[in-house]
């Protein structure tokens, strides 16, 4: 599955906050958006107004795209699916999101980062009830154990993120052995997803 390959830093500045794409940096003082806090480009101190409501929609959109690292003809896949699905549309869209297998990664602790994270899937590093799973995109479900495969739990990069990073993992994930494994303790609601995303002008873009 193709994937956005281009400098990541310029993607907070276009958003205007830090959507921490890297790891580490994203809370030290290299961090861009801290000496640069406006869009890139010629004239990115202009987009600094306040744009119109299609502008805010579109920005919404975005940024939950590249927090994700999901291209737009997924995304509006996922989008067409959490529309016909019975619950809040963007609810079921950050729902979906958050139960990418890279993203479960990620949150985890395992990669610094959801693109680390996703390379960790994509190389074989991950498994899902025993199984392993090399598509980013899986989506685990409720009951579903996350696990580090035998050979990446020594993997150098794996214990200094486990060691240094100290996430907390959020309510719907439970640990099943010492960060090894997680499992998907519950379904994740609103509250637990923690992304500054208003999903709700998400929907209205799409909706027009
Ligand atoms: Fe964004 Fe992280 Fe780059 Fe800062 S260092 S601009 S938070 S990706």
């Amino acid at each position: 599955m193709a994937r956005y390959t281009g400098p990541v830093c310029r993607l907070c500045r276009r958003e205007k906050i830090k959507l921490f794409l890297k790891g580490a940096k994203c809370d030290s003082a290299r961090c861009p958006i801290e000496k640069r806090p406006y869009p890139p480009g010629e004239h990115g101190r202009d987009r600094l107004r306040q744009g119109s409501e299609y502008q805010a929609q579109l920005r919404e959109k975005q940024k939950a795209r590249r927090i994700y690292g999901v291209l737009e003809a997924q995304f509006v896949n996922l989008y067409e699916e959490a529309n016909r699905s019975q619950g809040i549309t963007g609810e079921e869209l950050l729902r979906m999101l958050e139960l990418r297998l890279d993203n479960v990664a990620f949150r985890a602790g395992w990669g610094a980062s959801r693109s680390q994270a996703r390379q960790l899937v994509r190389h074989g590093h991950v498994a899902v009830n025993g199984k392993r799973v090399t598509i980013p995109s899986y989506r685990v479900r409720k009951g579903d154990e996350i696990s580090l495969a035998p050979a990446a739990r020594e993997m150098v990069e794996i214990r200094h993120n486990l060691d240094t990073l100290d996430r907390q993992l959020p309510a719907w994930l439970s640990d099943a052995g010492e960060r090894m494994a997680v499992t998907v303790f519950s379904l994740p609601l609103r509250e637990h997803v923690d992304v500054p995303v208003r999903e709700q002008l998400v929907v209205e873009l799409y909706s027009k």
